[in-house]
């Protein structure tokens, strides 16, 4: 039987009628963009999250322009972040104008190096991205004591940490703004693509709106040049149901990644470290193995397909070739995207099959 990365048709299988219901009344009501399904998505997700305001975006890319532009980022300015993420990450920085500048990574928690970012500061610094890779919080306190001293802003890439808790606090809510991706893999998914920002910063989320809006004051009144990053409300009706199954999903994937951490305890592999800041949400459970590229081959000939989050890191990445980075300049990032592998996990795997892929494991290592 085959065992994929990712399931989201068994997913939608527990929730069809749910789903049903809110798309019909999306039908019913002929309006498409922004609107009371997404209003009402704002409002349960700030809830969720513990926060004042949230704004429904068209995706987590445009989730980090607008954040980055709302606080201010523009041409010349310079933002750090993570050489090990998503490349919409740096993306966001650049199609804003602004520089990246990458910290490497801790070998051990795959997070930015909190120890390492005060010494690449400049007077041109106007925000730090902490990415909290794999649904793992970020030592964020040490990230918010260099945002002080330096009067940085730190906008949270939670695009792969839905309901993860840093110490009692929903990450995204931490710093000035949190960033969030629905892609529909994510551990909260719209069926298409879809974003938010969230922030206790009035003005920030005031600008966030109208930047999404095509940089609109009032009607055909438009203060400055803004974006079409309006969420769907189809994807706002979608995102209202699935919210409500969150809590349950996150929990389902801590219990399937704690058997996987005690199967896979006196193996050859090394499993996930969780500090002890971080309830972290499992967006992937993620491993490192010596000849890793044999043995992902070897179980996908089994069926068991994994996945490298991510195999090229962001600094070699050829459409970033003009910032100037080489090899070696982040050794750990550089170390992980060669041993990492993403093993299956979403909230209906079934723990059988957690065990099927241990084993398989433990006799290919
Ligand atoms: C998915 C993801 C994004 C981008 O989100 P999209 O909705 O695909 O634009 C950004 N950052 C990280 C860390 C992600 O995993």
């Amino acid at each position: 039987m085959k065992i994929p990365l990712v399931d989201l048709k068994s997913q939608y299988e527990t929730i069809k009628f749910e789903i049903e219901n809110e798309v019909n009344r999306v039908f019913e009501d002929c309006k498409f963009i922004l609107g009371e399904r997404v209003d009402e998505f704002e409002q349960s997700f700030a809830d969720y999250c513990g926060v004042r305001y949230a704004v429904g975006l068209s995706s987590g890319t445009d989730a980090l322009q607008i954040a980055l532009r709302a606080c201010g980022v523009g041409i010349g300015d310079e933002v750090i972040t993570t050489p090990l993420s998503f490349i919409a990450t740096c993306e966001a920085i650049s199609l804003c104008g602004a520089k990246p500048v990458f910290v490497d990574i801790d070998y051990e928690t795959y997070n930015i190096d909190v120890c390492a970012i005060e010494e690449k500061i400049t007077e041109r610094t106007k925000a730090i991205i902490p990415v909290h890779l794999y649904g793992l919080p970020c030592d964020l306190t040490p990230i918010l004591q260099l945002s002080e001293k330096y009067d940085i802003k730190v906008i949270e890439d939670a695009a792969q940490a839905h309901g993860a808790k840093y110490y009692n606090k929903t990450v995204g809510s931490i710093g000035d703004v949190g960033c969030f991706s629905f892609y529909p893999s994510k551990n909260l998914g719209a069926y298409g693509d879809a974003g938010a920002i969230i922030t206790n910063n009035y003005s920030i989320a005031m600008l966030a709106r109208s930047l999404r809006n095509h940089g609109r004051s009032e009607k055909y009144t438009h203060r400055e040049i803004g974006l079409n990053n309006r969420m769907d409300a189809l994807q706002g009706a979608i995102l209202n149901v699935k919210l409500r199954h969150l809590n349950a999903w996150n929990s389902k994937r801590r219990q399937l990644a704690s058997l996987y951490s005690k199967l896979l305890a006196n193996s050859n592999v090394v499993t996930p470290t969780t500090p002890q800041w971080a309830n972290p949400v499992w967006h992937l459970y993620v491993i490192r193995v010596h000849d890793r590229d044999r043995i992902k081959a070897e179980l996908e000939s089994k069926h068991i397909y994994c996945g490298i989050h991510y195999p090229l890191p962001i600094h070699l990445q050829p459409s970033f070739e003009s910032l100037g980075y080489q090899k070696n300049d982040f050794p750990q990032a550089e170390r992980a995207s060669n041993e990492i592998l993403s093993l299956p996990i979403y909230p209906e795997l079934k723990e059988y099959q957690v065990y099927e892929i241990t084993r398989n494991i433990i006799e290919l290592t």
